[in-house]
């Protein structure tokens, strides 16, 4: 990576024919940039510069893969936006062979632990969370109002237990229960039930009439059906609400108390699932909060644990570069399937993949999905892809798993947790207050500006390695430990801190009716 002193500009692949400016006030016009090129206008930090002369139809080159081609003449120094791109076609998958190049096996990495709550099931919560699960959309205010009342009247009383969450949603009812894609969401709520951070001990408020039926979100393998953790509102034993809420409260107690007789217990770096994403990206996202991001994973990766990377809509137009990377032909297949699946699926909407990318991020210097892209896949860090799940499924390997989601923060969250991640990691660069009130969440910032103006809301500032404090390296080792001291509840990230939390939303491809 070349940084110019004077005028701070990154160019990430010696290949690469445009690069970045760092420098937060932009770079002047006239500025003298390297081998004789002046800069042609005054151009936005975040934005692109050209590095010499891009004939029309030329390539436009940046970490090193072409993100789109000279839609006109541009002159060295000139200001390489959006609408002087013509973007490529996404990678055909029928065109990808999977030969198969893993990388180099990583050298293990022992002696890092943290303190967790093991599961009966051998997971590990980093959180001790007494939960109160819904069947159907019906019950939600119900669920809040339970959650609020145990939050006041019965938390107090147990101090080893954390946090009462409900985990609400659109689903349950007036939907094709047995379309081919309900799959997705009814195996969401199944996983999210069995999240690690909530101790085997969710209760399930059902009404009694919808179609997804309560006793289906049941699904410890290792306990027989505990229906008596099922709670349906129309039950004729009940007299009015007070009657449903004393019979929920007392269950919520017996919970309760078990939850709090739990213990943290030191538990090697192997067992953690850290989920990994990024929202609101610019383009210093992918020379700075997200290699970093990924130096992290492969540290985890590198000491048996788990990392989780996902977002279909953000790795597709680098697809080529993720499939040799898989562990086996079966794992290559995995990934082109679920891509294949994404195409149809935008298909259907009558949009492509170019719909991902907001205006923020266009703002940040974004010119469009294939710079992205090439950006946002860099959080897998370099090890060898060992499994791929499904929308909504379950974690089942360690090492590192891609799991098919959308891009959207919050539904990606949900199905990261369905996942069985026990914490998240979550890089912006334009900001977002995001959070998960059922794993930790760390924000990492990809500007020092950001960091600063948001010094209450972001968690680990990667903007220094833009700014030659700090290397790729060192902010990639840093999040590794604050992984472990978040994960060991010693540090409280700032969303937790400040209570703040998303809806989970559930990925529901399959019809309403
Ligand atoms: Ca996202």
């Amino acid at each position: 990576m070349g940084i110019t002193e004077e005028h701070r500009i990154i160019q990430v692949d010696e290949r690469d024919t445009v690069a970045i400016v760092v420098n937060e006030d932009g770079l002047k016009s006239g500025s003298l940039l390297k081998n004789g090129i002046r800069s042609a206008e005054t151009i936005p930090q975040g934005h692109k510069v050209a590095l010499r002369r891009l004939p029309e139809g030329a390539p436009v080159m940046r970490y090193g893969e072409i993100i789109g081609y000279a839609a006109r003449d541009i002159a060295p120094g000139q200001w390489v936006r959006e609408e002087l791109i013509r973007m490529p076609e996404p990678p055909q998958l029928s065109g990808i062979h999977p030969v198969l190049s893993p990388p180099a096996f990583l050298e293990s990495l022992d002696g890092y632990n943290f303190e967790g709550f093991r599961n009966t099931d051998g997971s590990v919560g980093v959180k001790n969370i007494l939960a109160v699960s819904t069947s159907v959309q019906c019950v939600a205010a119900v669920a809040d109002h339970v959650t609020q009342r145990i939050r006041r009247e019965l938390l107090p009383k147990y101090p080893r237990v954390d946090d009462v969450i409900a985990i609400k949603h659109d689903y349950g009812c007036g939907v094709a229960i047995n379309a081919p894609a309900a799959v997705i969401p009814i195996r969401t709520l199944q996983n999210l039930i069995r999240n690690p951070n909530l101790g085997d001990e969710v209760m399930i408020l059902g009404l009694g009439c919808e179609k997804l039926e309560p006793q289906r979100m049941t699904l410890y393998p290792d306990k027989s059906s505990d229906t008596a953790d099922i709670i349906q509102l129309q039950d004729e034993a009940f007299r009015g609400f007070s009657g449903m809420i004393e019979n929920i409260l007392t269950i919520a107690e017996n919970k309760l108390t078990r939850l709090n007789r739990r213990r943290r217990e030191t538990c090697p770096a192997s067992d953690l699932v850290v989920g990994m994403q990024c929202g609101g990206s610019d383009a210093f996202s992918g020379i700075t909060a997200n290699p970093a991001v990924g130096f992290a994973a492969d540290l985890i990766v590198r000491a048996g644990g788990t990392v989780i990377f996902s977002e279909v809509t953000e790795i597709r137009d680098a697809i080529h570069l993720l499939v040799p990377r898989a562990a086996d032909q079966q794992v290559a297949r995995s990934l082109l399937r679920e891509m294949d699946w994404y195409d149809r699926y935008l298909e259907l909407g009558e949009v492509d993949r170019s719909a991902n990318t907001s205006p923020g991020n266009k703002q940040g210097g974004l010119v469009n999905i294939v710079e992205k892209a090439l950006g946002s896949m860099v959080k897998s860090g370099t090890s060898t892809i060992a499994d791929v799940l499904a929308p909504g499924e379950r974690v089942r390997k360690r090492g590192l798993v891609f799991a098919a989601t959308p891009a959207s923060d919050f539904v990606c969250g949900t199905l990261q947790l369905a996942a069985g991640i026990n914490l998240q990691v979550f890089t912006t660069g334009r900001g977002t207050p995001y959070g998960l009130a059922m794993a930790p969440v760390i924000k990492v910032s990809s500007r020092s500006s950001l960091s600063r103006r948001w010094h209450d809301l972001i968690d680990l500032d990667a903007g220094r390695i833009a700014g030659g404090e700090a290397s790729i390296q060192e902010i990639g080792w840093e999040l590794f430990h604050l992984i472990l001291a978040v994960a060991s509840g010693k540090h409280q990230v700032a969303a937790d801190r400040l209570g703040l939390h998303n809806d989970l939303v559930l990925f529901n491809p399959a019809p309403v009716t």
